[in-house]
């Protein structure tokens, strides 16, 4: 196996004698494995050192042969790592299950504290490896103790275990490989990113299974399989959504920008030296098109949506918080490219540094700001916010996102677009058509009724408008929608109030997401009235064109 980043780092902190360190994973096996094949590599090592594993049921063991002795608890397995006389690593695959412990052992602790210095001024090159799947290290031992992770298996990992999975079942009968065209192995590989090894060979041989055979059609069971493993673990929903960018009606200044940023982690893109785009902050008003835009990115950059549930990982039901991120972090990478969308980002960190806070916000919050800064891997990060009260001035900061966006209610021109978008969407059948005809001289009536609506409440006016026509089984009429209209009591009456602070907040902050185009010039085209005010230009962010 050739040496990667991880087997570089963890060879290079071993030549340098660090005594102790901790490697978070919850793939003990793989891990294991990748420290004997690291050992072995010329490249890394001159001489190969022994590798111990310990375990409360073996005691140690070294090639599979379990060392005799009473060398089944942590404290005699500590005493062990001491005493030994040759060079070697020893992985402590138990010991975090004291470490964990509300009351630690106190002598486990004192031992580990002097087998750090003795370690280090020892004749030996001995390295102690702990692995555990979260972080349980006392409080005692932090600064003692060198904690890595373990990233999740490359596509090129997943890829080995595959094709082993395929040599092992050539002779099956009951089994047919149709996989050697059209890079499928590459692309069954790539769908598996994003889990561990374990779960990826479930996937394969599930997918094998279900059919007897394995052929390009399974990328997406396999797909399938991961969104089930991913979904499972409460933090994170991954899918492929279907969107495009027609799809948005307006907002065009966002689709340009994000266009311009579509395959930025490509070989192409590598020729202009552009750095991995961070991510873009989407404010404004709610069911004016923030989500929409974030699943439309995943569709029309053909890469993956993981949709983060912020809440989730602060909430503490399925884990700690710390590992709740790490998990996300490593989900993330691992699934690279991707787009990361957090959907109201003010709700997770709305209680950073308040003094509500018990410090694990603040923590977290410093957690995700730092890998958003230092990502090197293409997660593109796609937060949407609706409350801009709640939002940590330290997001806004440069450097955090590349761009923050406002997102108004929709101008006249970006209404009849979003009205066409709804009717084209759902008046598809000749039945409910009649003798309608949607151009401009049905459009614009209901584009001028409905100034002030979101995008969600027009999409809503369309919906509505459909079912009067159903309930009396006949043909759509106008009336149908305008009667829909004026049935809606939009957002920007109700809050007319915040919607100004918003606009206010967002002339400093952001850039509009809507184009200057459809500010003024095209939306006069249905403001007949020369002694209407134009509303238009009373819209929020500022006028940066991309
Ligand atoms: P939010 O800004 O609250 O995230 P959403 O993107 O979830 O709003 O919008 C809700 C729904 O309203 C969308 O799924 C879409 O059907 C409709 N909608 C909102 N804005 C637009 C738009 N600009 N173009 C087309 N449809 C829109």
């Amino acid at each position: 196996m050739p040496a990667t980043d991880f087997t570089k780092e963890l060879a290079a902190l071993i030549k340098a004698r660090f005594p102790i360190i901790y490697v978070v994973t919850w793939e003990e096996k793989r891990f294991v494995d990748t420290v004997k094949a690291m050992i072995q590599d010329t490249s890394l090592f001159s001489k190969p050192r022994p590798v111990w594993e310990w375990t409360v049921v073996d005691g140690f063991s070294k090639n599979n042969r379990v060392e005799k002795g009473d060398i089944k608890t942590p404290m005699r397995a500590l005493e062990f790592a001491d005493e030994l006389e040759e060079d070697g690593i020893l992985i402590l695959k138990d010991l975090y299950a004291q470490l964990a412990l509300p009351n630690c052992e106190q002598n486990v602790i004192r031992k580990l504290k002097d087998l750090v210095w003795r370690i280090k001024e020892g004749d030996w090159l001995k390295t102690v490896i702990i692995t555990g799947h979260d972080k349980f290290i006392p409080d005692a031992l932090q600064k003692e103790i060198l904690i890595k992770e373990f990233a999740l298996p490359t596509a090129e990992e997943i890829q080995q275990v595959l094709v082993k999975l395929v040599e092992q079942n050539r002779q099956n009968q009951r089994l047919r490989f149709d996989i050697d065209s059209n890079n499928t192995i590459a692309r069954l590989c790539e769908a598996a990113c994003g889990l561990t090894l374990n779960e990826a060979e479930n996937a394969f041989a599930l997918s094998m299974v279900n059919d007897g055979v394995l052929n390009a059609t399974d990328v997406s069971t396999i797909a399938e399989e991961k969104k089930q493993i991913i979904h499972r673990n409460g933090l994170l929903e991954f899918s492929m959504p279907k969107l495009k960018m027609e799809d948005i009606g307006g907002l065009e200044n966002l689709k340009k920008w994000l266009e311009k940023r579509a395959q930025s982690w490509s070989e192409q893109a590598r020729k202009y030296n552009i750095p991995a785009p961070r991510g873009v902050l989407i404010t404004g008003l709610p069911g004016c098109g923030k989500s929409l835009t974030a699943k439309t990115v995943s569709t029309s950059w053909n890469v993956p949506l993981l949709r983060l549930d912020m809440g989730a990982v602060f909430s503490g039901l399925v884990g700690s918080s710390e590992r709740n991120m790490r998990t996300v972090i490593q989900t993330a990478e691992s699934m690279a490219p991707c787009v990361l969308w957090i959907d109201e980002i003010e709700k997770a960190f709305s209680g950073v540094g308040s003094s509500g806070d018990s410090g694990t916000a603040t923590r977290l919050f410093g957690t995700f700001l730092t890998w958003m800064q230092e990502k090197e891997k293409f997660v593109f990060v796609v937060a949407t916010a609706n409350n801009i009260d709640f939002l940590p001035p330290e997001l806004m900061r440069k450097g955090r996102f590349d761009e923050i966006f406002f997102v108004d209610l929709p101008t006249r021109a970006e209404r009849k677009i979003i009205i066409d978008i709804h009717l084209k969407k759902r008046l598809t059948h000749p039945d409910v058509i009649g003798n309608l005809k949607l151009d401009d001289s049905f459009i614009d009536p209901l584009v001028e009724r409905t100034e002030g609506f979101t995008g969600a409440e027009i999409e809503q006016v369309v919906i509505s408008g459909l079912f009067e026509a159903f309930s009396e089984n006949r043909a759509i009429t106008i009336d149908d929608f305008i009667t829909a209209i004026e049935n809606t009591v939009p957002l920007v009456v109700t809050q007319s109030e915040k919607i100004r602070a918003i606009r206010e907040w967002a002339n400093v902050r952001a850039v509009s997401a809507t184009s200057i185009n459809h500010k003024a010039s095209n939306g006069q085209a249905v403001n007949n009235d020369p002694k209407k005010p134009d509303e238009e230009a009373s819209r929020g962010g500022r006028s940066i064109e991309f």
